[in-house]
């Protein structure tokens, strides 16, 4: 059997545990190999620490959260934090497909042109990655973390409608609420929102996390699970 691979492309350390850190763990328990590229070491994130430093910090901060996923690998792509939009596009793009290449995913997870909350270096990555990912011209499905909005419904309800920009899938956590807390705490500069005990913090957080399937582009699908999709239906125009 094919080993099972996921690329999860992002633009800072905390972008992995928060929108996706159930989904993530749930993965690697499955014995997914889930590769975590980001972009920055977060280095604009303590404003008041030199960034030097802050690198340093948030780099460990984000292998510890690694570790607590039970990701296989986390490779930096060394731009600096909060510049991101004005990077060549071609350069990065130029980064991630040997990568692409290499560790030839069956899914890749990135950010959507809403960037979750805007952030221009998300917005960055999202177009990096899409760009990456249709040149690579993979055999993968591209997912794209939906809108934070709707990670906030609770256990047992999953959206009956799409999202944005295609079919959604919701991914049950339920059993990965506690991991994903703890993957959280570990980013302890960012004042993560779980101060207290993992098991109790757990309870405020929803149930299922969601994506929005980018590639192939099909109108509905019907699936809980990333790596297998039942296409319901196909879109018959080509993609813009
Ligand atoms: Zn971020």
């Amino acid at each position: 059997m094919i080993k099972q691979s996921m690329l999860v492309v992002l633009a800072h350390p905390d972008d992995e545990s928060f929108p996706l850190g159930g989904t993530l763990a749930k993965y690697a328990a499955l014995g997914v190999q889930i590769t975590l590229i980001c972009a920055t070491k977060g280095e604009a994130g303590i404003p008041s620490l030199p960034q030097e430093k802050v690198a340093l910090l948030r780099e460990r901060e984000l292998r510890a959260a690694a570790a607590v996923l039970g990701l296989s690998e986390v490779r930096f792509l060394g731009w600096k934090d909060g510049e991101l939009a004005k990077v060549d596009e071609s350069i990065a793009i130029q980064q991630l497909l040997p990568i692409l290449r290499e560790i030839h995913p069956q899914v890749v997870i990135t950010f959507g042109p809403d960037g979750i909350s805007g952030h221009p270096d998300h917005i960055a990555v999202h177009h990096w990655t899409a760009a990456a990912f249709d040149e690579a011209d993979l055999p993968a499905k591209l997912y794209y973390i939906a809108p934070s909005e709707a990670t906030m419904q609770g256990c047992g309800v999953i959206p009956t409608t799409e999202i944005t920009g295609g079919p959604t899938v919701g991914i049950d956590i339920g059993d990965y609420r506690v991991t994903k807390v703890q993957a959280a705490q570990c980013h302890a500069s960012q004042n993560p929102p779980f101060p207290g005990d993992p098991e109790t913090e757990a309870e405020q957080v929803a149930c299922h996390e969601y994506f929005v399937l980018a590639r192939p582009i099909v109108q509905a699908i019907s699936t809980d699970d990333l790596f297998n999709i039942w296409v319901k239906q196909e879109v018959s125009h080509e993609r813009a």
